[in-house]
């Protein structure tokens, strides 16, 4: 079983917040951009070493911008050197205001089955501020858009702890999440990320950072409102109805092997991460000389023991300790099982069926913390 992504670096203006790798230039480069992509999957399919790919999953940038005659040849190029055959899950993420009726029925016909949304908060004043291109009610439009369309496994992605925000505002745009009834939302934390916009506003004063107590707040508001509306917090920032959990993003955490596609795009193949480089031009010309772009680097064992218990310990199955001792070994395990003690004794961690570590609702509020005193350290 294998998952393919394929990274869409296009943006039609770029987010305060955002240090994701995109550019403005899809007039000027998506037709070349998107020749490349299908000349690297012919160069490189054969890393999927023969695996059914169940999952698909364009991300960006903002895959919704890509015009859809360009769409309709990537996904013909694609399936002309990988099976699509046994594809289970197509994701596109899509910006709300690029979610037409038009477009819904036409990514439908074109087989995508599950629509990611950046939607980020329901609040006007603040999407504006942060420099989001759609209103409140045009991410309402797009669901119903999707919906109309037949596309009924919708995810929401929402930002808490955003410039402006209260708990009380942050919980009525999680209440008007809920409202849309979609299949999943993930919720992530805001983070100043250096270089971006947002950072320098709060580097002269003009933005002022939620304090973090006021986040965990929001997180735990969250998590409350969100139980009681029937969802499962199945990963840390991740909620889904029963059925609905991402299987893409659930094979990142399973160490399913998966095939990265196009600038900025990670591979994994369970031994070995494959990295393509965030520089649009040097991708597209490193394609067409023939030769793949991407750098290798083999993981060390205390790198992989460190993303299983990262990635683990952010989903509600956890830690193996019995499958993390025949892995890596007994000093990793005894490393683990003693710092893990710790935390059990503190109320952070449990132990279900002997051997499964998962996080408590206190670990969650602390996983930081604790993920880093499990980790190797090398
Ligand atoms: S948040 Fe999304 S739409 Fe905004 S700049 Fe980043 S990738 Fe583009």
């Amino acid at each position: 079983m294998a998952g393919v992504y394929v990274h869409i670096p296009f943006c039609a203006s770029r987010c305060s917040y955002c240090d994701f790798f995109s550019t403005l230039k899809l007039p000027q480069t998506g037709e070349a951009y998107v020749e490349a992509v299908v000349a690297e999957a012919r160069l490189r399919c054969a890393e999927l070493r023969g695996e059914a790919v169940r999952t698909l999953y364009m991300g960006g940038g903002t895959p919704s911008q890509l015009p859809l005659p360009l769409l309709e040849r990537l996904l013909a190029g694609l399936g002309e050197v990988i099976d699509l055959g046994s594809v289970e899950e197509f994701t596109v993420e899509a910006n709300p205001d690029d979610v037409t009726p038009q477009w819904s029925a036409a990514v439908k016909a074109l087989g995508v089955n599950r629509v990611s949304m950046g939607v980020q908060s329901f609040e006007d004043p603040i999407l504006r501020a942060i420099g989001r291109r759609h209103t409140a009610r045009q991410a309402v439009e797009a669901v119903n858009a999707l919906r109309q369309a037949g596309i009924d496994n919708i995810s929401i992605d929402l930002i808490y702890g955003l410039p402006g925000q209260t708990v009380a505002s942050w919980a009525r745009s999680v209440e008007e999440a809920i409202a849309l009834e979609p299949q999943h939302i993930s919720a992530y934390g805001l983070t100043y990320e250096e270089g971006t916009r947002l950072w320098r506003q709060r580097e002269s004063g003009e933005v002022v950072e939620v304090p973090e107590e006021q986040c965990l707040e929001m997180y735990r508001t969250l998590v409350e409102m969100l139980a009681a509306a029937g969802y499962e917090h199945y990963e840390i920032s991740n909620f889904a109805l029963p059925g609905y959990h991402s299987r893409h993003n659930s094979s990142y955490w399973d160490e399913t092997p998966y095939l990265g596609l196009g600038s900025a795009a990670h591979s994994y193949d369970g031994a070995v991460r494959r990295y393509n480089p965030a520089d649009l031009q040097e991708y597209i010309a490193t394609i067409a000389s023939g030769k793949p772009a991407c750098q290798e680097e083999m993981m060390q064992w205390w790198e992989r023991y460190d993303e299983r218990v990262m990635l683990g310990l952010r989903t509600a199955r956890g830690v193996d300790a019995g499958k993390l001792r025949c892995d890596f070994g007994d000093e990793a395990w005894r490393h683990f099982t003693r710092e893990a003690e710790r935390h059990i004794n503190q109320g952070n961690l449990h132990v279900v069926g002997g051997n499964r570590y998962i996080l408590t609702a206190d670990g969650i509020m602390l996983s930081d913390t604790v993920i880093r005193d499990l980790l190797w350290d090398e």
